[in-house]
């Protein structure tokens, strides 16, 4: 194959990856199949985090086999980075402002992120993963940020087929946006936009902890950018094309670690000196400068991994910080979450789920889990309520947060309970009819049984109650008489009486 076909077909890989990925998170019609989803679970981190060991396995192959192609081909963040790269590279003033050239690796840093993200997740808090993940900072930039720039058209479609008498599709509230997610999405972008654009992969290199763990993999890869010492007339064009910044061409250098495999570099090359070989098994490609320690790495790697565990400590009190919450109001997780610590950990807050939820019900919270649940999605019963007859959002959690539940699993987990306030109901208050919530209801967890002057008032019963919030949603009082409490753990919900089961059937849930 000839050189520039590599970058080709790399580029064309990332596009069958990139862009599915994309419309999935974007996809404000539901237009696509739900099985979409599989293109989640390519992704590291999400994959470790749901014990997916074959895909792991084959990912950590790739790297060992051809370096990190998982950077440049996988990662939506960066073929993000490349289409910015491209954009500073395409004229000729922005590539004067960006001079890319060989730079040292910045290893002190890098290894000190990847030791902190790994350290405080083993001391239980996944904080660091749901900042740093690369993917799932793309989703939150898909979801926070570009998929609210199309709820507007969502609606003047909806409108307009409703008018036509077709409701197939539906509508998306405005209420998943979260300001938090927007900030910390937007600094994101911005981040690697900037980064990219003066320094290219520089996001990767240094702060982005998947790089860094695959950098450590593709030191040993068989197949590798090399230079050929002989032909090589250090003329640095090479270094130049790098957006790695990782071919140091007057010493004839190439950082595996740091090279993402985006063979920009190989026609780069006017005496055909570089080239993408087996290198493998032989030591005619030089090593690094940096790998072979000098005194000064040494005593920084000392200091980074000791600041490390120092550092790692706080995140671990906040976790148990975060826990004390858990006797005051709670969110109420989505459905599958089971376990609060399990979810908590779980989650990376790529807001698949948020985008998926054909009931708008629900939504990034900010500090609602504690600081170690930063934007992790909770139940919001204002706009919509949860299905009895849906798993989207169990299906569509890459990262194991959420266990896949069969429908009629899902129909008995007690995601929260009811709790009625008479003195709030406008059957109490206002001496009306009302019954809304029981209407609402299917598992009849709160039913209407008779009050007086011939009115009916809500009963309710906890135990049959899974929490769906139909009764909230429906309820017209303010404040609402009928609202649901977070269970701690997800329970199952004592199966309604017979003729109550009944009742289930003939509603069919059908909201
Ligand atoms: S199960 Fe409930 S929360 Fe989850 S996607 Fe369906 S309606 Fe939304
Ligand atoms: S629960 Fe939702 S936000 Fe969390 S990892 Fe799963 S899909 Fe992403
Ligand atoms: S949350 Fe309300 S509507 Fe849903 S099962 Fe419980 S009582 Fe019924």
């Amino acid at each position: 194959m000839k050189t520039n076909g590599l970058k080709w077909l790399r580029v064309v890989l990332a596009l069958l990856i990139f862009i599915p990925t994309v419309l999935f998170f974007i996809d404000v019609f539901h237009l696509l199949p739900i099985k979409w989803d599989v293109i989640l679970h390519v992704q590291l981190v999400p994959a470790i985090l749901d014990s997916m060991w074959g895909i792991v396995i084959v990912i950590l192959l790739l790297t060992l086999l051809f370096g990190r192609i998982y950077c440049s081909v996988i990662c939506p963040a960066g073929i993000l980075q490349d289409f910015f790269s491209r954009f500073s590279a395409g004229k000729k003033k922005r590539r004067q402002r960006r001079v890319l050239k060989y730079a040292k690796p910045k290893n002190w840093l890098r290894y000190t992120i990847l030791a902190l993200t790994v350290g405080s997740f083993m001391l239980g808090s996944s904080a660091l993963i749901v900042l740093l993940d690369p993917y799932s900072n793309m989703g939150r930039v898909l979801a926070d940020l570009v998929r609210p720039a199309l709820i507007p058209l969502n609606a003047f479609v909806v409108n307009k087929a409703f008018a036509m008498g077709i409701y197939s599709f539906l509508p998306v509230s405005a209420s998943g946006i979260s300001m938090v997610a927007i900030v910390v999405s937007s600094l994101f972008l911005i981040t690697i936009a900037v980064m990219s654009l003066l320094r290219g992969r520089l996001y990767c290199n240094t702060i982005c902890p998947v790089g860094t763990f695959l950098g450590l993999v593709s030191r040993f890869s068989l197949f590798r950018v090399v230079i050929n010492e002989s032909a090589c007339t250090h003329c640095n064009v090479c270094s130049r094309s790098c957006k790695s910044q990782c071919i140091d061409s007057k010493e004839s250098i190439i950082d595996t670690s740091r090279c993402v495999t985006c063979f920009n570099c190989l026609t780069s090359c006017t005496q055909n000196a570089i080239g993408y070989r087996f290198a493998g098994f032989s030591k005619s490609h030089k090593a690094v400068p940096t790998v072979e320690k000098t005194v000064n790495t040494r005593r920084r790697e000392f200091l980074a991994l000791s600041t490390t565990a120092m550092m790692t400590a706080p995140f671990a009190m906040a976790q148990s910080q975060s826990k004390k919450l858990a006797t005051q109001q709670l969110p109420i997780m989505p459905p599958g979450a089971g376990k609060r610590e399990h979810f908590n950990m779980r989650c990376t807050a790529c807001h698949a789920c948020v985008t998926q939820c054909p009931s708008n019900v629900l939504i990034p919270a900010v500090f609602d889990y504690g600081i170690m649940g930063l934007m992790q999605p909770r139940m919001y019963y204002d706009k919509g309520f949860c299905q009895p007859n849906c798993t989207i959002c169990m299906d569509v959690c890459p990262a194991g947060a959420l266990t896949p539940l069969t429908l009629k699993e899902k129909q008995l987990t007690q995601v929260g309970r009811v709790a009625f306030t008479l003195e709030d109901c406008v059957v109490y208050k206002n001496h009306t009819d009302c019954g809304s919530c029981s209407e609402h209801c299917p598992t009849q967890a709160v039913k209407m049984v008779d009050y007086k002057d011939g009115l009916r008032i809500p009963e309710v019963t906890p135990e049959i109650c899974i929490g769906c919030g139909g009764c909230e949603y429906a309820c017209p009082a303010r404040p609402k008489a009928i609202v649901v409490h977070a269970n701690y753990d997800q329970q199952w919900a004592k199966k309604p009486p017979k003729e109550k089961e009944k009742n289930i059937e003939v509603q069919s849930f059908g909201f």
